[in-house]
């Protein structure tokens, strides 16, 4: 029989680094089942018969959160042999408070005092003998990060595994303890003999979810009121208090301050990043930097060289001088030659496969760079601040901080994004961010920001900027509006979080992240987009000419299969600048998987033939539209229903067909809406051209900024679900 060792512990304290330090690369990566909160399983290093167990980060063993639910079915349930508790040791007291649960669970818990490197810098000592007394269990400090003491944390963990069921060392006050005992008998043998004070504290904390795993109903309210009688308080907060009390005195007994200065860095750090004033400004030029490097820079000479070189005519190996190493399409195409290839095959190869597949290719650099200081980002603890700062703005339009993780989420994939709003308790504030996520632009929708950037402006680095903007600026819009109706009204549920300290995230971790993003992003080149491409290519190839259905020469495209669907659905994308059934063809493969877009673009307009240099792609595509129209085609795409993948994540998360309609159907008239307005405003700017559109544009803005701005109807308070971070 395997051993279980499960990690539990904090949000932020350090499990995954502890696991990844434990197991290595023997992990499996899959979902808890029934939802979608990720499970991380692998072997102990050297030890196959020994499995680990990366449970969600918990602040308690309350079933508040999916988190909660998913950790607590976990240990009460599969039972593993032992619970290493990751404590953060620069923040004890936080930390201590889910310990004191887990040791009432009656399994065997070994303590690893994590981020041991910090306490040194900071001089603060933790006395391990001591605490060890005062929790009745095996204590190690370790380093996850920099893996001092993890080896032997996980000795004392398959020692404790075999070992006896631990006493519990703490007591409640005599009222409480009373209860429990009075709990327990009543439980008699309905549960072993180990886990019987668990039931009796969450018994008496009225948690119906474990009155109904008895296989029997328990009375206790008598036992609840006469507790809350005798000492004048809710039996939630008797309880939590006296932990509290307990902790307090483990602190005062075990731990050594170090003379701190009275300041730490990240406090200084955040008087700024977070301040009322300066935080949104200094957010915008972190993300118009990242976008900045990304895009225009480095990732914009790395595509470059993808496609000029690598998906062009050739490039050097070792600079200018080096060896000089043909382009993909040449040496497929001198070699389908030497083979005496069919003309058409050669087609299918060049034009479809290599021009399709490889115009979403050529953004990878682009996305790399940026996925790579998204990683970062969030390693080092600034988009924790970053959600903070936006719960301050979110909140005033109706939205909750909270929404911000998936949308953070959202700019790798708009899926798991989606997903990650399970994590939103009320129900409101959790449709709206379903509803709103994909605003955001994902990995996915880089590509046609990076083309239209690239053929229209020069590459310039507020395209990718501002589509950043646009989504945020819809989130915000749709906050303002959503909650002015029946559906949304009333205010968002409270959101409290924690903000670790900053530090430098270790290069493997961030490299990790990149590549997790990245991967799943050339993964899908490959599969769904090298399908796309092949039909595509196939629809456009073929149609009919005089009334004879054949393979179509180069100029008679317009006679394609492809363009006989795109000419009628072409007519309802004209007011919005780009009528050509191209990219009405485009903008409709883009609810396969965003990169279609490009993909569509590089077959339809043939980029395969020349350099995919941005003048030369300008040359072609600015005979189907102007600059106006392609920012316009840029944001219908941003923000119109997404692809499949996430509209089958908006479908499952609703779980409400008519919910799923409305939130699909809402964002892409919205994106209509925009868009129309503007290439009409735009035109109207900067051509002087005024017509009927241009006078719609003028009314539907109108109605929208009035809907902005009219009052907020009251529809009757409704309660909010309160709870502080503790409890
Ligand atoms: P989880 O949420 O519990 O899985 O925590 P993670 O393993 O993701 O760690 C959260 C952050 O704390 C990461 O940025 C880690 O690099 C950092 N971290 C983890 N362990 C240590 C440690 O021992 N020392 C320091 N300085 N940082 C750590
Ligand atoms: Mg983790």
């Amino acid at each position: 029989m395997a051993l279980k060792i499960a990690l539990a512990g904090n949000p932020n304290c350090g499990k995954t680094t502890l696991f990844n330090g434990l197991t290595g690369s023997n992990q499996f990566v899959g979902n808890w089942p029934g939802v979608t909160v990720e499970k991380k399983e692998g072997r102990l290093k050297g030890r196959k018969d020994v499995t680990v167990i990366d449970l969600p980060g918990i602040y308690s063993l309350s079933p508040y959160t999916l988190e909660e639910v998913v950790a607590r079915n976990y240990l009460l349930r599969e039972r593993p042999d032992v619970i290493i508790n990751i404590i953060d040791g620069t923040n004890l007291e936080r930390n201590l408070y889910l310990s004191t649960q887990l040791l009432e669970l009656g399994i065997p818990v070994v303590m690893a005092v994590n981020m041991a490197d910090i306490l040194e810098k900071n001089g603060d000592q933790i006395h391990i003998g001591k605490l060890e007394e005062k929790l009745g269990c095996r204590v190690a400090e370790i380093s996850a990060l920099k893996g001092t003491g993890i080896q032997k944390a996980a000795e004392l963990a398959i020692a404790a595994a075999g070992g006896k069921k631990p006493p519990v060392v703490h007591t409640f006050g005599a009222e409480a303890e009373y209860a429990l005992k009075e709990a327990e008998g009543r439980i008699g043998s309905l549960v072993p003999e180990e886990q019987k004070r668990f039931y009796a504290v969450k018994l008496l904390e009225r948690d119906d979810k474990i009155g109904e795993q008895l296989q029997q109903q328990l009375e206790v309210e008598d036992l609840i009121s006469g507790l809350e009688k005798a000492l004048e308080d809710d039996v939630e907060s008797i309880l939590t208090n006296e932990r509290y009390v307990y902790i307090s005195s483990i602190i005062k007994e075990c731990c050594t301050k170090g003379k701190r200065q009275a300041v730490s860095v990240s406090d200084q750090i955040d008087k700024i990043v977070t301040n009322r004033i300066l935080a949104l400004p200094i957010f915008a030029v972190v993300m118009g930097l990242v976008y900045y490097i990304s895009v225009t820079t480095i990732g914009g000479w790395g595509t470059n060289w993808v496609n000029d070189g690598v998906f062009g005519e050739g490039w050097h190996l070792f600079g200018i001088e080096g060896i000089f190493v043909p382009g993909i399409p040449v040496l497929a195409e001198a070699g389908l030659q030497a083979i005496g290839c069919a003309e058409w095959l050669q087609g299918l190869v060049l034009d479809g496969i290599i021009g399709g597949v490889g115009a979403v290719l050529g953004f990878v650099p682009q996305m790399l760079v940026l996925f790579m200081f998204l990683a970062f980002l969030e390693a080092c603890g600034y988009m924790a601040r970053v959600a903070f700062i936006m719960d301050r703005i979110f909140r005033k339009f109706g939205l909750s901080g909270k929404s911000f993780i998936p949308m953070l989420i959202g700019t790798g994939c708009g899926v798991p994004g989606i997903m990650a709003s399970r994590t939103i308790e009320n129900d409101r504030d959790r449709k709206m961010t379903i509803m709103t996520t994909t605003f955001i632009p994902c990995g996915a929708k880089l590509p046609i920001i990076a083309l239209i950037a690239g053929a229209f402006f020069h590459n310039s680095w507020w395209v990718a900027f501002s589509a950043f903007f646009v989504g945020i600026a819809a989130v915000i819009c749709s906050g303002i509006l959503l909650k002015k109706t029946r559906m949304f009204a009333g205010d968002p549920a409270p959101f409290v979080m924690e903000l670790p300290a900053y530090h430098m995230p270790t290069l493997g971790n961030v490299l990790r992240s990149m590549w997790e993003r990245g991967y799943s992003f050339i993964k899908k080149a490959g599969t769904i987009i090298l399908l796309s491409a092949i039909v595509l290519w196939f629809l456009q190839g073929f149609g009919w000419v005089d009334g004879a259905f054949g393979m179509l020469e180069e100029e008679q495209l317009d006679h394609s299969i492809l363009a006989a669907i795109g000419n009628v659905i072409a007519p309802i994308f004209a007011p919005l600048g780009w009528g050509d059934w191209k990219m009405a063809v485009a903008a409709v493969t883009g609810l396969i998987a965003k990169e279609n877009v490009v993909t569509t673009f590089g077959i339809l307009f043939g980029f395969g033939e020349v350099a995919e240099d941005g003048a030369e792609i300008w040359s072609i595509l600015s005979a189907s539209m102007t600059s106006v129209a392609a920012y316009s085609f840029l944001v219908f795409n941003l923000l119109c229903a997404p692809c499949f993948a996430a509209m089958g994540a908006i479908k499952r998360e609703m779980n409400n067909a008519k919910w799923f309609w409305f939130a699909v159907g809402y964002q892409t008239i919205l994106a209509y809406l925009a868009s129309l307005c503007i290439y009409q405003l735009g035109s109207l700017f900067t051509t002087g051209a005024f017509g009927v559109g241009t006078a719609a544009a003028v009314l539907i803005a109108a109605m929208f900024f009035y809907l902005l701005v009219r009052p907020r109807r009251e529809y009757g308070s409704r309660a909010v679900n309160v709870r502080g971070m503790a409890k």
